[in-house]
């Protein structure tokens, strides 16, 4: 039987980097997952942490959510050697890299912060429509194929200091939910958002160094500002943070959402975001969406 061929974006590190390689060399399941990286000079982790499994099972190629050009590359090539494509996984954010610093970006570091949001929208919002919208044609074909959006618990509910990153992920949430019972009803394409809590990628690393200063976050905002950060870090956040997961336990959640013969809309990470969602979401797992369009159940 042929393998499942996966598109994975966003795998120089962190969750993206979990996932392919947890795919192409843990799973009993035969997956040839083409895993991408913004820039192939930063393939190194992933090259070693693929292995053997390096050009066998995992290939990587370069692809940046918001150029088309190298969108369109990947799928032609992953069309030319398997001629199918069965699951795309899209995991990047607005990256420190770029921003400085997102937290609080926006009503506490205001010196452009509203180029610095459309950014970030490019990125988590219509970086994840551009590479849908390449593989569809392909996946209608087929009349199948799984959709997997990462967003985060800040696309569940609003999170202070985070808004506009959170409002990224709440359009990521929309666009997803919105999508996904037209693509399931006509062309049995399944769409999950996976919506993972804190995680020990490069994103929390630099909090969970015990040289970590709560001001090199929020050092620079005036007085009242970094008071309410400052409670806000000691009461929530920090908790959470430290309740971290490991990015490969996400790539065991990918992988089940993936082999699931009927995956769920939503998927949380953790139990805390679960009860999170539970007591926004009347029905967690958010099937009723497909209950709702008499035309689309
Ligand atoms: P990460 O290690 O920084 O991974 C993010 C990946 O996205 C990197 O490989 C990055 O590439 C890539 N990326 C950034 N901009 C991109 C673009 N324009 N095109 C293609 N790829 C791009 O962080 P992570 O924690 O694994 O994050 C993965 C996803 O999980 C994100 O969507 C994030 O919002 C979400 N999330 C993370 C957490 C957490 O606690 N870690 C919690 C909830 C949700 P470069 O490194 O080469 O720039």
């Amino acid at each position: 039987m042929a393998p499942t061929v996966v598109l994975i974006t966003g795998c120089s590190s962190g969750m993206g980097l979990a996932e392919a390689v947890h795919l192409a060399t843990v799973s009993k399941h035969d997956f040839k997952v083409y895993a991408t990286v913004i820039d192939l000079g930063e393939k190194g982790d992933l090259e070693k942490a693929a292995g053997d499994s390096l050009d066998k099972k995992l290939f990587i190629h370069q692809l940046d959510v918001t150029k088309e050009d190298t969108i369109k590359s990947v799928v032609d090539e992953i069309l030319r050697e398997d001629g199918r494509i069965d699951v795309v996984g899209i995991r990047e954010l607005n990256n420190a890299r770029v921003t400085g610093n997102y937290t609080g970006f926006f009503f506490y570091n205001p010196p452009s912060s509203v180029d610095i949001a459309q950014h970030l929208m490019n990125v988590n919002l219509f970086g994840p429509a551009r590479v849908i919208q390449a593989v569809l044609p392909t996946m209608k074909k087929q009349m199948s194929g799984r959709i997997i959006n990462t967003t985060s618990g800040t696309g569940i509910e609003g999170t202070p200091f985070l808004e506009f990153y959170s409002a990224s992920k709440f359009a990521l949430e929309g666009f997803s939910e919105s999508i996904a019972p037209v693509l399931r009803k006509g062309y049995n394409i399944r769409v999950s958002i996976l919506e993972p809590g804190a995680v020990k990628t490069h994103l929390l690393t630099r909090c969970l160094d015990p040289a970590f200063k709560i001001e090199y976050i929020c050092g620079t905002w005036e007085e009242k500002g970094q008071q309410l950060y400052k409670d806000y870090w000691e009461k929530d956040l920090k908790p959470r943070v430290f309740a971290y997961q490991q990015p490969e336990e996400i790539a065991q959640l990918l992988e089940e959402i993936i082999l699931s013969d009927d995956p769920h809309l939503r998927y949380q990470s953790d139990p805390l975001l679960k009860a999170t969602a539970a007591a926004k979401l009347k029905d967690p797992t958010s099937d009723s969406v497909f209950k709702l369009f008499k035309s689309l159940r």
